[in-house]
């Protein structure tokens, strides 16, 4: 299928395919090498938490083929939500490089939305500018062990206003990116006032990683994975923050909102990338399909085999068609009246990119589940994402609710 529809998106589609395939791919055993001997969670270690070198010469590599910070919509960038979607899935192909190498990893570009729609004069100063350039990276600090934390509403960390300050206790966790030596900024949601209405209870604040107070406890693992060169995945405790109240990112009370103005274009992004890895999973399972012979047969003219190459394409096709209609959406009506369809793609497209991987890893046999090749990182990736960013049940129960409604008698 070909959705580079016009001059734009053909011209950066093109460019974005040629850095994959000249650039990116032929980097992946250079990254691996590179990472191979980080094991452990020490989270003090700062060289186990670091982007490899090789990431930074494809940065490099990226910015000089005009391939940098493509994820921000127009008008901030050159392209719209859609026109981006073919270059998220291209990058999606190779998740661990090409996303970090064009500074469209996340959880960097929902912060520097989040920065772009929220943060005043100083604030992109001293924030927004270096991530744009690629020279900080940063985290996101929503999710706490002690709540479930599908339900925003039960956060109990606080932040508490104190004259010129405000305060902030409490303990996060599942914070990707924060124990990179990069990360400078944790944007903190939490409890400002609790006698407010449910949604105007909460705060969200820029915090400096070295403030006193921020200790960072442990890295946590996705299946067994660190994902150390992403920064991994820290628990981190907050005890008597103080930071200025010129920290707080739009005003207090304003933090429910921005959270969610901040998950939505996150939510596609993810979806984009994921559409990426099935495409690649499709694609090599197809070849390796030609290449094995059991009981005097090539696995190419198994049924089985058929029917798991046909039946992905389908999905495939069926899933990346279903994003695109999000990204119209996003362009042409705004991202709240794309809400339904960014629940609708979130809800659908990790858990068919899962059963496309789960097929390539039985076609590919032990092979499938080794790390040489791609697979089993990215089936782990796929299935968090199920969880992360509200897991499938709670976007479920709001589109049933909203059907429901739709019906109901008076
Ligand atoms: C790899 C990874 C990266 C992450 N990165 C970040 C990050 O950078 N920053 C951050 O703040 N958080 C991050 N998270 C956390 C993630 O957003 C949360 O895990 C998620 O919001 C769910 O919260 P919870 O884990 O507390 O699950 P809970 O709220 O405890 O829910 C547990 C389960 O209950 C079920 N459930 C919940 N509500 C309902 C309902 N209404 N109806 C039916 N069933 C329901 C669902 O099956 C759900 O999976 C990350 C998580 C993962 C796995």
């Amino acid at each position: 299928m070909d959705f580079t529809v016009d001059e734009r998106t053909r011209d950066y589609a093109a460019r974005a395919s040629a850095f994959l395939t000249t650039a990116v791919l032929p980097a992946e055993p250079v990254f691996a090498a590179q990472t191979a001997g980080r094991v452990g969670a020490d989270p003090a270690d700062p060289a186990l938490w670091t982007r490899p070198p090789i990431v930074h010469e494809l940065a490099a590599e990226a910015r000089a083929r005009g391939l940098w910070n493509l994820f921000l919509p127009a008008p901030h960038g050159p392209l719209t939500v859609g026109q981006y979607a073919p270059i998220a899935e291209l990058s999606g192909r190779s998740p661990h490089l090409a996303p970090a190498a064009m500074n469209c990893s996340a959880p960097d570009t929902g912060n520097m939305e989040l920065l772009q729609l929220a943060a005043d004069d100083r604030q992109r100063e001293r924030w927004l500018t270096p991530l744009l350039e690629g020279t900080l990276r940063s985290a996101f600090c929503m999710t706490e062990p002690a709540v479930a934390s599908s339900d925003a509403l039960n956060m109990r960390t606080t932040i508490r206003p104190d004259g010129a300050s405000v305060v902030l206790d409490g303990t996060k966790w599942w914070s990707t990116g924060a124990l990179a030596p990069e990360c400078g900024l944790l944007i903190v949601l939490g409890v400002s006032d609790p006698q407010a209405a449910p949604r105007e209870r909460m705060t969200m604040v820029c915090v400096p990683r070295d403030t006193p107070g921020v200790r960072i406890e442990r890295a946590l693992s996705v299946f067994g994975y660190h994902e150390h060169a992403a920064g991994g995945h820290a628990v981190i405790h907050f005890e008597g923050v103080r930071v200025p109240r010129a920290a707080v990112l739009g005003e207090l009370g304003a933090g429910a909102q921005l959270a969610q103005a901040r998950l939505g274009p996150g939510r596609v992004h993810h979806c984009m990338r994921a559409i990426g890895m099935a495409q690649r999973a499709v694609e090599q399972m197809a070849e390796r399909a030609w290449q094995r012979e059991t009981f005097g047969e090539l696995l190419a003219d198994q049924g089985v085999v058929q029917q798991w190459c046909g039946q992905s394409q389908v999905e495939l096709d069926a899933a990346r068609l279903l994003v695109q209609h999000a990204a119209w959406l996003m362009d042409s009506a705004g991202n709240r009246a794309a809400h339904r369809a960014i629940q609708q793609i979130k809800v659908l497209v990790p858990g068919t990119v899962q059963t496309i991987l789960d097929r390539a890893i039985q076609l590919f046999g032990a092979a499938g589940v080794d790390d040489a090749l791609p697979w089993a990182s990215m089936f782990t990736a796929v299935r968090t994402l199920r969880i992360a960013d509200g897991p499938d049940e709670v976007h479920l129960r709001s589109l049933g609710r909203a059907v429901l409604r739709s019906a109901r008698p008076d």
